[in-house]
């Protein structure tokens, strides 16, 4: 199995620290919104890569935060005059929503940098007792970058070059910096912000620290894979390897995987250009495995464009599949035995699952692993009428354990959409006012039927997934 290592800018053999299993370690989103299609990107790309390693027989302990003190969390509390854990508990809860529906496993363990202060304290200071870390006068604690002698090596900087585009940045006054290349490990608090005790200040804690002290936490000092999208290269990973390099004395992660990132209409997406989507908006006009499928489409480094058509693309492409899938059960039935004919087709369809493990295998080139795939839908559509029940089995097995590592599912759910759902409750409301209570009864069944659970409140209808 080869991987890409920004480290290294090289496609290497991967080799796991201990036999049989592998650390692995993605930068989470920070909750402050609704995560959009950009932030399903790693989350897609790297739940697949830990899929297709389990398909490999390893033990993957697959951990992934979530950024829950920030100024934009607070900068979105402030406004909506609640505190800043109502706001990162509420978005959390809507992320892992969106990542159920993307049929993302759970990681082994979402640590919250809030429960995690502690060691933080504990890693900065580690630091400064080794002299990779300084506190300024009014409690600001900075880490000494040229200290560590490898900055720049995962971004491929030269740390002189780094100095000139930093030269603007105040060196005087009470959060005076030695260098403009230091970076905060600690801050002091504002007025109104959310703080922690801390022996230099009470404050919190800058953003690169946490993911530092929990991956050491959860996975140990030294891991072997470090994952993000690519705008976490630098600053955020140069400074995660600057901190825990220093602190443990050991490489912090062997492999260090970036995935490029998703534009719309060939534009940056941004919320300020208006061409920004949310995972809920797309989801709840598409099923969201179409969305899986339209990333993993695309090479995992390669710039990938988000349209209207290449989504529809996406739908009729994963249709196929699902059609496949479904007329490969319409022929599981009885019990027979392969013919000859059928041992022939399989050992076709053996070709194409190697070519899966082929392209999985090349830096988790999913494209190619779904045209793979899709040779096993046109086995499927060209031999199964005339094969056996037996033989039909076999090739839905083999489809369905190489769609499931791509975290598509082959029996179409009837899962309901929000937008269906706000209609139908809509419809009850008019058929309430209406008094046509037979309509308005049959609509709440009719829902409930379909898992959805409504509750009349003071406040209006509330429903939810039971
Ligand atoms: P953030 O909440 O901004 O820290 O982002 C969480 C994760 O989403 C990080 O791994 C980012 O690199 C990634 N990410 C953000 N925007 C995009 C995008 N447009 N395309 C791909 N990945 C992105
Ligand atoms: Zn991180």
């Amino acid at each position: 199995m080869k991987i890409y290592n920004t480290l290294t800018k090289k496609k290497e053999e991967f080799v796991p620290i201990e036999d049989g299993k592998v650390r692995m370690y993605v930068c989470g989103p920070t909750v402050y919104n609704y995560i959009h299609i950009g932030n399903a990107r790693p989350m897609i790309v790297f739940d697949t890569v830990r899929r297709y390693m389990m398909y490999r027989g390893y033990d993957v302990n697959y951990v992934s935060n979530f950024t829950d003190v920030d100024d934009k969390i607070i900068k979105a509390a402030n406004e909506a005059g609640v505190s800043a854990s109502d706001i990162s508990q509420k978005f959390i809860a809507e992320c892992k929503k969106d990542m159920a529906d993307m049929n993302i496993l759970p990681a082994t363990k979402h640590p919250l940098a809030t429960e995690e202060i502690g060691g933080m304290l504990e890693m900065i200071q580690t630091l400064m007792d080794k002299g990779y870390a300084y506190a300024v006068e009014d409690g600001t604690v900075y880490y000494r970058t040229r200290k560590f002698d490898g900055y720049g090596k995962l971004s491929h900087k030269n740390i002189d070059d780094l100095e000139g585009g930093h030269r603007d940045i105040k060196v005087t006054g009470a959060d005076a910096k030695e260098d403009p290349l230091d970076f905060v490990l600690w801050k002091p608090k504002k007025e109104g912000e959310i703080s922690w005790e801390s022996p230099w200040c009470d404050g919190r804690p800058g953003w690169h620290i946490e993911c530092s002290v929990m991956s050491k936490k959860y996975l140990g000092e030294q891991i072997d894979i470090h994952a993000g999208g690519e705008d976490l290269v630098f600053p955020h990973h140069e400074n995660e390897i600057a901190q825990s390099e220093a602190a443990n004395g050991k490489t912090f992660a062997n492999y260090w995987m970036h995935n490029a990132f998703l534009n719309i209409d060939n534009k940056k997406m941004s919320k300020s250009l208006g061409n920004f989507f949310t995972v809920r908006e797309i989801t709840e006009k598409y099923n969201p495995q179409v969305l899986r499928f339209f990333m993993l489409n695309a090479h995992y480094r390669s710039p990938l464009n988000f349209s209207a058509d290449l989504m529809e693309a996406a739908k009729n492409s994963l249709e196929r599949i699902l059609n496949a899938a479904e007329n490969l059960r319409s022929h599981m039935g009885s019990e027979d035995a392969l013919t000859e004919k059928d041992q022939e087709n399989l050992k076709i369809r053996d070709s194409f699952e190697q070519k899966f493990c082929d392209a999985m295998d090349d830096d988790f080139n999913t494209a190619d692993a779904l045209a793979a795939i899709f040779e096993l839908v046109k086995l499927a559509n060209t031999t199964v009428d005339a094969g056996t029940s037996a033989y039909a089995k076999e090739l839905y097995k083999t489809i369905e354990t190489l769609s499931d590592i791509c975290g598509l599912k082959l029996e179409a759910e009837e899962e309901i959409l929000e937008a269906e759902i706000e209609e139908l409750i809509q419809k009850r409301q008019d058929a309430r006012k209406n008094k046509d209570f037979a309509l308005a009864d049959q609509i709440r069944d009719e829902l409930l039927e379909k898992g959805i659970e409504l509750k009349d409140t003071r406040e209006g209808v509330k429903w939810k997934r039971i």
